[in-house]
């Protein structure tokens, strides 16, 4: 089995690469470390407001997140996350604000991570995917969970602290697991979800519950949304996913039953697909291949030996 890595592919994996960025997490409470790093000349900032950022194309192609100095910046001090620095000695940090600042040229643009995962490089990919899962867990939890009063924001974006009893919250990660599913003929078992289009399947996935393990989970999951019972489960990579806050767990798991009984709650309809299938549905236009920054794409590819067809390969 190969793991999935940076090296292992021939184009980044949404969300997983490296961003080559240390956080530094021991500067997050020194404050005129912090200042020092703010006013550096060389420090960059950008803006996430709603769970997206400004994306730029450069004349080489590549696309950017759009980030400025510290003294360009549309200052909140509430509101500054710092999210590390680079092997170059550069400060990021991340403005939560809400509305992203007025589009410095014709062609930035405000994007999702749906999209700028798939078109920003690692590094400005982790950046983005830190801010906005902070993003996401700084508006969520305004107010203690002990006693209810309101929370402020510290430690440079993370931590917060009731001023009331004197808690403090650190953002939450909630774990998921994605698995695709083979049985003893090595077909895999792809669901489409009941508010999927027509034709688009994928592997199937969750939310870790209290008091489980992950393989108990996929296995729970897997037999609550298809009927199917698993026994080996093999851990192959995690994605972070700040939709509002978990972590996917992928897996490749061993279905020890073939019958398919869907739940039509979450799941519509699962299928078993050989190589042949799949690629026979991709031909015809059945099956529309998962693409984005999911890692479901290359739990699929693992299985299928290579990459699978993106949208626009297909008729
Ligand atoms: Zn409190």
């Amino acid at each position: 089995m190969s793991i999935i890595s940076n090296d292992s592919v021939d184009r980044p994996i949404g969300l997983t690469a490296h961003s080559g960025i240390d956080r530094m997490a021991h500067h997050r409470l020194d404050e005129a470390w912090l200042s020092a790093a703010w006013s550096h000349p060389t420090t960059r900032v950008f803006v996430v407001s709603g769970g997206q950022v400004l994306i730029d194309d450069t004349p080489d192609g590549r696309t950017e997140l759009v980030m400025t100095p510290a003294f360009e910046a549309p200052v909140t001090e509430t509101h500054r996350y710092f999210l590390g620095t680079d092997t170059d000695g550069v400060s990021y940090f991340a403005l939560q604000k809400d509305s992203l600042p007025g589009r410095m040229d014709q062609s930035a643009r405000p994007a999702g991570l749906r999209e700028a995962g798939l078109l920003l490089s690692p590094r400005d990919a982790g950046l983005m995917v830190h801010a906005v899962a902070l993003e996401n867990w700084q508006r969520l939890h305004r107010f203690c969970s002990r006693c209810g009063e309101r929370t402020v924001i510290a430690a440079a974006g993370h931590v917060r602290r009731c001023q009331a009893c004197g808690a403090e919250h650190y953002p939450r990660t909630d774990p998921a697991v994605i698995m695709l599913v083979t049985d003893e003929e090595d077909r895999a078992l792809l669901g489409r979800q009941v508010h999927w289009p027509e034709g688009r399947f994928s592997t199937l996935a969750g939310f870790v519950e209290p008091g489980e393990s992950i393989e108990q989970s996929v296995a729970r999951e897997v037999f609550e949304e298809a009927g199917v019972t698993v026994g080996e489960v093999e851990y192959v990579a995690s994605q972070p996913w700040p939709f509002p806050s978990s972590l996917m767990l992928g897996f490749m798991a061993r279905a020890t039953s073939s019958e398919i009984n869907v739940d039509g709650e979450e799941i519509h309809e699962a299928r078993w697909f050989s190589r042949e299938d799949l690629t026979a549905a991709f031909e015809s236009g059945e099956v529309l291949p998962p693409y984005g920054i999911s890692i479901a794409s290359r739990l699929i590819e693992l299985w299928y030996g290579k990459p699978l067809p993106k949208p626009g390969d297909v008729t």
